[in-house]
C-alpha cells in the first residue's frame, strides 16, 4: 500500500530529524513507539505528503506520491498533531466542509458524517460550535475528520493525546475494526496506547528505526532478561548507567527498579515476566547516533 522508502528529513538549520528510514505499510494497525523528539511527527507528516523528505520516496502502491500527492491524498485520513479547524462551525459543518474537499458526495458525506460522530461519541454534540469543545472532544472530531473521506490509509499522529480511558478504549475498538482492510499508522511515546492494538510496532529513536516486529516475538525475544531489584537510591545512577531501566518506584528509604539485562545483574534481582514497555525501553536506551553533515573518520579532537 504505502511505502517510505530511505527517507531523510534535515531542517532548516542543518539539523537531521529523520535519518534514513524505510517503512512500509499494510492493513492493520503499526504502532509507530518513540520518545518526544525522535522524529515521528516528521516521519508522519511526509507519509501525508504534508512535508516534503530531504531525500528518499513515499510510494503508494508502488508509484511516487513525492511529487504528485494528489492519489494518496485522495485515500488518505490524517490526524496531525495540531489540526486546524474554524471555531464557529458546528462539528457537523465543518466535518461536510472537510468533506466536499475531499471529494465526497453531498449524499455519502451526509450519512458518514451522522455514522462518525456517533461512532466517535460526538452524535449529541454534533450541532454544537466547536470552540465550544473540550481537548478530548476536538481530538475527536480530528479522528472522525481523518475518516470522512473512508480512507484506505490512516495515519494519526498522537491520537490519544487528550483523551480519557473510555474515549481511548473507543479509538482502540474503532481503530481495529477499520484496520482489517485499511493500514493504520498510530505514533505515541506511550506503550499502551498501541500494545492492545497494534498488529505491529516500530520503534524510532534519534531518527532512526530501531527495532520493527509483532508485539508478541519481540515480548518472546526479551524473555529472560528483564529483572526486578530493589536498590539504595544512590546506586540508581550507576545501575541506569550500565543497563536501560524500565521503572524505579520508591519502596520506603529504597527503590524498586524494573531493569532489562542479559544476566542476573545484581545478585539478589528477580526475574520478571518481559512486556511490550521492556522491549520499548531498552530499544532507545542506546539508540545509534547519528552521522552527522560533514564526519571526519579519524579527526584528532
Ligand atoms: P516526535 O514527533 O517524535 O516528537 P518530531 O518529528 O516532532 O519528533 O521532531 C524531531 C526533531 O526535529 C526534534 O528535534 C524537533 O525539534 C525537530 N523539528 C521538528 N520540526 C521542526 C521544524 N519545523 N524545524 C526544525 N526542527 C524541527
Amino acid at each position: 500500500m504505502l511505502d517510505l522508502v530511505d527517507i531523510t528529513k534535515v531542517y532548516r538549520g542543518g539539523h537531521r530529524a529523520v535519518g534514513g528510514i524505510s517503512l512500509g505499510l499494510r492493513p492493520g494497525v503499526l504502532g509507530l513507539l518513540g520518545p518526544n523528539g525522535a522524529g515521528k511527527s516528521t516521519l508522519m507528516r511526509i507519509a501525508a505528503t504534508a512535508a516534503r523528505p530531504t531525500t528518499g520516496r513515499v510510494l503508494l502502491d508502488g508509484a511516487d506520491v513525492t511529487a504528485r500527492p494528489r492519489p494518496l491524498r485522495r485515500t488518505l485520513g490524517y490526524l496531525p498533531q495540531d489540526f486546524g479547524f474554524y471555531p464557529n462551525l458546528t462539528a457537523r459543518e465543518f466535518l461536510s466542509y472537510l468533506a466536499a474537499a475531499k471529494g465526497v458526495g453531498a449524499r455519502a458525506a451526509r450519512v458518514r458524517i451522522g455514522e462518525l460522530l456517533d461512532l466517535v461519541g460526538l452524535g449529541a454534540a454534533a450541532d454544537r460550535r466547536l470552540g465550544g469543545f473540550s481537548g478530548g472532544m476536538l481530538r475527536r472530531v480530528g479522528i472522525a475528520q481523518a475518516l470522512v473521506n473512508d480512507p484506505r490509509v490512516i495515519i494519526l499522529d498522537e491520537p490519544t493525546a487528550g483523551l480519557d480511558p473510555e474515549e481511548r478504549a473507543r479509538l482502540h475498538a474503532l481503530l481495529s475494526d477499520l484496520a482489517a482492510e485499511r493500514a493504520v499508522v498510530l505514533s505515541t511515546h506511550i506503550v499502551p496506547d498501541v500494545e492492545d492494538i497494534a498488529a505491529e510496532v516500530a520503534v524510532v529513536a534519534a531518527g532512526r528505526l530501531v527495532l520493527r516486529g509483532r508485539p508478541a516475538d519481540l515480548v518472546a525475544d526479551m524473555a529472560g532478561r528483564v529483572w526486578e531489584a530493589v536498590v539504595d537510591p544512590v546506586a540508581l545512577p550507576s545501575i541506569g548507567g550500565r543497563f536501560p531501566v524500565v521503572r524505579s518506584v520508591r519502596d520506603g528509604e529504597l527503590v524498586r527498579v524494573r531493569l532489562v539485562a542479559p544476566e542476573r545483574p545484581l545478585s539478589d534481582a528477580v526475574p520478571l515476566q518481559a512486556g511490550l514497555e521492556d522491549v520499548y525501553r531498552s530499544a532507545v536506551a542506546a539508540p545509534a547516533p547519528l552521522p552527522g553533515p560533514h564526519p571526519t573518520p579519524g579527526a584528532a579532537r
